[in-house]
Order: structure tokens, then sequence, then C-alpha cells
């Protein structure tokens, strides 16, 4: 069967790995996690001491990233899991400030988009409709209400053990949001073409099923193109 490219975007905690995961082992298709690409590089830089408003370093650093993303979803940097470590506080705000320089975006995309040069993949991110795959065949804007998205992320922590504070996951996702979107280079944005599905309200098997409805509607559209 036929297998097109699919592309999530949307602010931070809108629960897009969640879904893109499920879709990925129900089409049988590759799941590409950008965000862990972005954390790697922060992490990295973590590591080694860099002060990661540090542009010229990082860019300096940056071929010594060495990122694999395996199929079970395991995250490794140089050859070492990091799958967990890359998801902290500390980290995921790091993300956010290196995935505002432009030689960063210029290196990971140019990574994701030979990843998913053979189809069949879902990638999720802030830029993929946008500039990483603008020819996706399907384009999905996930969105969710900030007091959705702290409480998912709170009940997480809870499951995991961490203590946190409902309220500072709330801001920080704020903080998130805003410098997604203000960044000068491939700020967050919703492509013309995407449709936004808004999951505030919705269960997990919901956002799943009609996501599915707009792959199998996308697959007989490209279907009819070719005959
Ligand atoms: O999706 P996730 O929360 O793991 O991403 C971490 C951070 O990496 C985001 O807040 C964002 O700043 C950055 N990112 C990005 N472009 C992507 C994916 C992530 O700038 N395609």
């Amino acid at each position: 069967m036929k297998k097109i490219s699919i592309a999530i975007d949307g602010p931070s905690a809108a629960g897009k790995s969640t879904i893109a995961k499920q879709l990925a082992k129900i089409l049988g298709y590759t799941y590409i996690d950008t965000g862990a690409m972005y954390r790697c590089v922060a992490y990295y830089m973590i590591q080694k001491d860099i002060d990661l408003n540090d542009e010229v370093s990082i860019e300096r650093y940056l071929n010594e990233v060495g990122i694999e993303l395996l199929p079970d979803n395991t995250v490794l940097l140089n050859q070492q899991v990091v799958t967990d470590k890359i998801r902290s506080d500390e980290v995921s705000k790091g993300a956010s400030k290196v995935g505002a320089y432009g030689a960063v975006r210029h290196h990971l995309v140019a990574l994701q988009r030979k990843m998913a040069e053979n189809g069949g993949v879902i990638l999720d991110g802030r830029d993929i409709g946008s500039v990483v795959l603008p020819n996706a065949q399907l384009k999905i804007y996930q969105v969710a209400s900030v007091e959705t998205r702290a409480m998912r992320r709170y009940k997480e922590n809870l499951e995991r053990g961490i203590e946190s504070d409902l309220e500072k996951i709330k801001a920080d996702i704020e903080q998130r949001d805003y410098d997604d979107s203000h960044r000068a280079i491939s700020p967050l944005v919703k492509a013309k073409d995407a449709v936004e599905i808004d999951t505030s309200e919705m269960t997990i098997d919901e956002v799943v099923e009609t996501v599915i409805k707009l792959v199998n509607e996308r697959l007989e559209e490209n279907t009819c193109q070719e005959q």
C-alpha cells in the first residue's frame, strides 16, 4: 500500500508524540521525534558546560552531536541512551533556546529531511508542515488549552513519581509557547494547509481515529490523482 508523509505540529505538551507514536504503530510508519533532536543538542551542550547563550560555541560543537532515533523510540546521543535524560525541565528550556539558532535548525532540518526521504513517516515538531516537509500529504496542527496541557504533564509526572507544581508547569508551558512562536527563524505557525485539531476535550483514541480518517482520505486522493 502506498505510504504518505504526515506532519504534526503544535505547541508544547499538546500530546503530539502520544498521537504520533500510536499512528506509527497502527499504520506501520516510522515516527521521527524532532523535538528529541533539539533536546539532544541542548543536552550535549549542557554536559559540555557550554553556555546556551553562546551561539558561536554551539555552532562549533554541533558536528559532535550524533543523534539516532531507534524504532522502539530509544534516543541515542553518541551511542549512549538519553531517552529519559533529555526530558528534564532544564533540557526542555535548553531545547527551546538552541532551537532559535539558525545553524542548529539548518543542521537538524537537513537530518530530518534525510530521515523522511522515503515517505511512510510521521514527524512531530513545530516547523514540520511549514519548513521541514512543506509537501507532506497530511499536515495536522494539534492544540489544547494551556490548562489541559499543564494538567496532562502534571499527571504524567505523578505517574513517574516526580513531584511537581501545577502552576509552575503552566508558567513554563506559556513561556515555551511564547518563545517558540516569537523566534525569528521558523517560529511555530500553523501551515496554511494544516488541519487544526483541538484535543482539549478529546480522548487519545478519538484523536487517533480523527487522524486515521484524514490519512485514508489523503491516500484515496493520492490514488485518484495517480489514475
Ligand atoms: O517537542 P518537544 O517539546 O520535545 O521540543 C522541545 C523544544 O524543541 C521545543 O520547545 C522547541 O523549542 C524545539 N523544537 C523546535 N522545532 C521542532 C521540534 C522542537 O524548535 N521541530
